[in-house]
């Protein structure tokens, strides 16, 4: 496996994958560790969760640099995401013993009814380049805590960050394999899921990615979480702060190089504000400063690869060739590394990429509508439905808005984002299950009634 650094083009590192039969022995060594770790109480996991958090603070810059030269996350954001993570981490352990504590039931007279929380095993995680150590702690932190043991199978272009959160449990005192990762390509995970030994399997990724790992579970009869992606609708209303709208909008389009699933994509305004808004969110996408991931100045850094920046350039060229304007942006950078600008397009014809597809990089699609009836029809005119953003100065309006929003999550005033303390998830395209929360540490667990007469 080539590391390339997005920002300049050069292979920085080269890893061996793992052979079948170390993948084979990973497995072996999973199936054991989860031997000893269920029978450890909730608390005792805590406490080493806890000391991951303090090896993810004292560390974060190690951790930050290592995402950055891998897939081009600026900076200060890839240093954000490490503490994030800590957050994560001190979420669950303080409060997982008590979304894991056995739930009582009306019982008949006599009897006592309870649900108990029980691990399932070896859990498999295929996750993406874009949050790659968010993604990951999503599901190892609640996961893990709960008494499952976890195989990370990350994306081919960050291995090192693969390696950088296998140290980070190593640190904490974590027992040996309870955290493995498995250095293969995506071609080879349908083994992995078939594999006897993996009880369950979690993905963050593309919508193809996802149909496969989850068709190979479910002929295996294996539970699945999947996290495909979105088109989000930032809805602006006709009463919205415009300029409040406008800001956070185009920095919820382009953090982290608009590689985000929950990133703004589709920008639906009224008519009434339209002409103020696209204005404003195109001065704010040019100031902000593209360029080195490296320096702490930096917005916007590369596209995480060449290949990533050509398939967003060609989905641009097509909505332009079928009638798209850009206002703003529009062509790669005439510079060394997968660097697109920030842009913005208007005149977006329905059934064009920008309109239908997800656009994994600084774009913005921006429509005029008339009125919040068409507002949410243009809003929920799309195969996917992870998150959604509504703009107004009347918060009823946008709870009644945000009630006919069909997605996984819907924020008034505030753009969308994961928080350790709220489910996270989406429908239709974007796909099912929760993470975070109470509703992510149970995902993966056997609730088991117990019935004592
Ligand atoms: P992929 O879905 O290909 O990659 C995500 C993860 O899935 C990687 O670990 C990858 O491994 C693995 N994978 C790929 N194919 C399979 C498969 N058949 N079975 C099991 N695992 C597989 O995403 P890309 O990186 O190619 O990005 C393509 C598009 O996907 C983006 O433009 C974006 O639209 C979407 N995406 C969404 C993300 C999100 O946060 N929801 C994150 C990343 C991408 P490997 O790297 O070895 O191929």
């Amino acid at each position: 496996m080539d590391v390339v650094n997005p920002a300049t083009g050069e292979c920085v590192d080269t890893y061996e994958e793992h052979t079948e039969s170390e993948v084979d022995a990973a497995l072996a060594r999973a199936e054991d560790a989860f031997a000893s770790w269920r029978d450890r109480s909730v608390r005792e996991r805590e406490r080493l969760l806890a000391d991951a958090a303090d090896v993810l603070r004292e560390h974060e810059r190690e951790y930050a640099e290592t995402m950055t030269r891998e897939m081009g996350k600026p900076i200060s954001q890839a240093i954000s995401e490490v503490q994030k993570c800590a957050w994560l981490c001190d979420h669950y352990a303080e409060h997982a013993s008590a979304y894991l504590d056995a739930d009582a039931h009306p019982s008949p007279p006599g009897t006592t009814v309870t649900t108990e929380y029980e691990p399932l095993g070896p859990v498999l995680a295929v996750m993406p380049w874009n949050y790659p150590f968010w993604q990951v702690f999503r599901f190892a932190a609640p996961y893990l805590t709960a008494g499952n043991v976890g195989l990370l199978k990350h994306a081919s272009n960050v291995p090192g960050c693969a390696a950088a959160i296998a140290d980070v449990f190593e640190r904490a005192g974590y027992p040996e394999d309870v955290f493995q990762t498995l250095l293969i390509p995506g071609d080879r995970v349908e083994r992995v899921v078939a594999d006897d030994r993996v009880r369950a399997a979690t993905l963050t990724g593309s919508g193809p990615a996802g149909r496969s790992l989850a068709s190979t579970a479910g002929e295996h009869l294996k539970k699945t979480v999947l996290e495909l992606g979105g088109s989000d609708p930032f809805v602006v209303l006709d009463d919205a702060d415009v300029q409040t709208a406008a800001s956070v909008g185009a920095w919820a389009r382009n953090q982290n190089g608009g590689q985000s699933c929950i990133a703004a994509k589709r920008f639906v305004v009224a008519d009434a504000v339209y002409d103020e808004f696209v204005d404003a969110l195109v001065a704010n996408a040019e100031s902000l400063t593209v360029g080195d991931p490296t320096s702490e100045d930096t917005d916007v850094g590369p596209q995480a690869s060449r290949e990533l920046l050509e398939t967003l350039h060609e989905q641009v060229e097509a909505s332009v060739d079928a009638g798209a304007t850009v206002e703003t942006g529009g062509e790669p950078l005439d510079r060394d590394g997968a660097f697109y600008p920030p842009t913005v397009l208007t005149d977006v014809p329905a059934g064009c990429p920008a309109d239908t597809e997800e656009l994994f990089g600084p774009v913005a699609a921006v429509y005029r509508v008339d009125g919040e009836d068409a507002a949410v029809r243009k809003a929920n005119d799309t195969d996917f439905g992870l998150g959604a953003s509504v703009w107004t100065t009347d918060t009823d309006r946008g709870q009644r808005v945000a009630s006919r929003i069909d997605a996984g999550c819907v924020y008034v005033n505030e753009l969308v984002k994961s928080d350790p303390r709220v489910p996270f998830g989406g429908v239709g395209e974007s796909g099912y299950g929760r993470e975070l929360s109470e509703a992510g540490i149970q995902e993966f667990v056997n609730r088991k009634t117990v019935w004592v007469a």
